[in-house]
């Protein structure tokens, strides 16, 4: 008799929250252990779970290295239907992103992790591990790039961020979720799960230098700044990053700087959602940036743009190739 081949899904931990405990000399919580939930997702026990864990950190200490780590791990899998990244929550956004634009592979990637450890009463492990091992099954998942599955809500990793520092709905980000998933008890449906997008998936870019090279900071923008930093932060670096003000907007002290800066300067904005755009003409303003060089990120944060700009320089785009990438939002 026929029997369907069984599924396959990795499971790939990396520490955070959801690996946590409290350190028993009081030490506060650290990563301890993967997350030892493989064998207790529910709606799982056709699938064959395979279950790595690279590295076992929490977020903060993630680097862009690391990244390039699990995008190599990931990229290497064989016949596998889906991928599940568990991940600390801080720097979620970042890894997420990174594979957005490294990380081409035929299977779904969904990266989840958890607000409370494991000896809370609210603890939202299981909860977000179950439904990133659903999503990352589910057909409709396909060519979408890495998602953030986080309390039932589905990111996409351009535009997914964490909005709360310790609500368990920690993750948002304009324009908001592109799915959704509920578990339901009608046995009919694919794991007892709803899944909903709600739109199609979108064409994407790949950028996979071998190496990281290039050396990439971000500056943070503020009333009555007068450039504080910045010489210091051009001197050792390929290329910058300010999280500007409003559309894309600074003092005027720092227009003739980002003039005379021969490195890319990428523009992105400190308030959490909307464009850069090129509106003002003040000295500072977005549209004297613009003209002085300075290459809006559109939508992407900065710390995103971050990831960019150092794929791209690490690539060895030049000024005008890395413009237009980000220009045209080939990201
Ligand atoms: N500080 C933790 C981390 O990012 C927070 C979490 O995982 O929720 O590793």
């Amino acid at each position: 008799m026929f029997s369907p081949a069984r599924r396959r899904l990795a499971l790939v931990h990396t520490g955070g929250t959801i690996a946590s405990r409290p350190d028993p000399r009081g030490a506060g919580l650290t990563p301890q252990q993967a997350p030892m939930l493989d064998g207790m997702i529910p709606g799982l026990e056709d699938v064959e779970l395979l279950s790595f864990q690279p590295f076992n950190l929490p977020s903060p200490h993630v680097t862009p290295r690391h990244m390039l780590e699990l995008q190599t791990l990931l990229g290497g899998l064989e016949d596998v239907d889906g991928a599940v990244v568990t991940h600390g929550t801080d720097t979620l956004e970042e890894t997420a992103f990174f594979l957005h634009l490294t990380l081409n592979v035929p299977y779904p990637v969904v990266l989840t992790g958890s607000m409370r450890h494991t000896g809370e009463l609210s603890w939202d492990g299981p909860g977000n591990l179950r439904d990133a091992a659903q999503t990352a099954l589910h057909p409709a998942s396909k060519g979408r790039g890495p998602l953030v599955a986080f309390g039932g809500d589905l990111f996409d990793a351009r535009t997914v961020t964490k909005v709360h520092s310790s609500a368990v709905d920690a993750f948002g980000g304009y324009p908001g979720p592109i799915g959704r998933i509920d578990q339901v008890a009608d046995q009919q449906m694919e794991a007892g799960a709803a899944l909903r997008y709600f739109a199609g998936p979108q064409e994407r870019h790949f950028y996979t230098p071998q190496r990281l090279s290039a050396h990439v900071e971000v500056l943070y923008a503020y009333a009555g700044w007068q450039g504080e930093g910045y010489a210091e932060a051009q001197a050792r670096s390929d290329g910058l990053v300010i999280a500007a003000l409003g559309t894309g907007n600074l003092p005027a002290e720092l227009l003739p700087l980002i003039a005379a800066t021969r490195q890319p300067v990428v523009i992105a904005t400190r308030t959490h959602a909307g464009p850069i755009l090129p509106v003002y003409g003040y000295a500072g303003g977005g549209a004297t940036l613009r003209r002085a060089g300075a290459i809006p990120a559109s939508f992407l944060n900065a710390h995103k743009a971050r990831l960019l700009l150092m794929l791209l320089l690490s690539l060895g785009m030049h000024q005008g190739e890395i413009r237009a990438v980000f220009e045209e939002g080939r990201f």
